[in-house]
């Protein structure tokens, strides 16, 4: 099962991803956590990412499109995938597309996160991430076990530096105007679902499954 998530950031997107992954045991592709990663270990394409994510700005198309079809070629993603951040605009999508065609497969699902712009700043800023696994917690909705802790790998919790306020409002304005025309995009070709992000995790998630089967 190929899948796609989209919606704005915050919406819960990487929260559902993970879930899905583990529930239909296929990996959970994410280009934000690939882009951290390579920040933290200081390669080439961290540090010319990075000046993109602090500013709230999408990475430029050619840094992400061949990463992201090289890693849909590996073989644990040979019976399907969870894309998490990606496709982010039209050019990334039709991209992918042209990819997808070379290797005789096609997107199974577009999930659409839907959740309103007042409720993301409060997502955001509670938003608590683990720079080491990835992991994702929330003040209020999703705590670790202990305060500030990760409960997977120990490592310290952070508020991401593009997490913050004046950086979410950037976003979504990016987002907006950027990656919800993929919404359109999707429709046309017959695979985009819609749920309400608005629910709590565990709802979203049942709703997710009732689609996926
Ligand atoms: P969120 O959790 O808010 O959806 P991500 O972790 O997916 O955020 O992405 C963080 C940042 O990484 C984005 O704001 C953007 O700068 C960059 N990024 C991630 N994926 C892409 C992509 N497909 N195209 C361009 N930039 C991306
Ligand atoms: P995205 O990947 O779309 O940026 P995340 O999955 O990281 O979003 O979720 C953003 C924040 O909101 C995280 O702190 C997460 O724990 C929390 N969150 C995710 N889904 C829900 C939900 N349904 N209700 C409340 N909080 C949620
Ligand atoms: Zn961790």
């Amino acid at each position: 099962m190929r899948i796609i998530m989209l919606g704005a950031p915050g919406a819960g997107k990487g929260t559902q991803a993970k879930k899905i992954a583990e529930k239909y045991n296929i990996p959970h592709i994410s280009t934000g956590d690939i882009f951290r990663a390579n920040i933290k270990n200081g390669t080439e394409l961290g540090v010319k990412a990075k000046s993109y994510m602090d500013q709230g700005l999408l990475v430029p198309d050619e840094l992400v499109v061949d990463l992201v079809a090289d890693r849909i070629q590996q073989d644990d993603a040979k019976a399907g995938y969870v894309l998490d951040g990606f496709p982010r605009t039209i050019p990334q999508a039709e991209s992918l597309d042209a990819a997808l065609a070379k290797m005789g497969q096609k997107i199974d699902y577009a999930v659409d996160v839907e959740v309103p712009d007042e409720n993301i700043v409060n997502r955001m800023s509670g938003r608590r991430a683990c720079v080491k696994c990835g992991a994702t917690y929330h003040l209020q909705y999703a705590k670790p076990k202990a305060e500030g802790v990760c409960d997977v790998c120990g490592e310290q919790l952070i508020l991401r530096d593009d997490d913050k306020p004046e950086t979410v409002q950037k976003r979504l304005g990016v987002y907006h105007q950027q990656t919800q025309p993929l919404i359109d995009y999707y429709e046309n070709q017959n695979v985009l679902k819609e749920v309400d992000g608005t629910k709590d995790m565990e709802e979203v998630f049942a709703d997710i499954v009732s689609i996926l089967g």
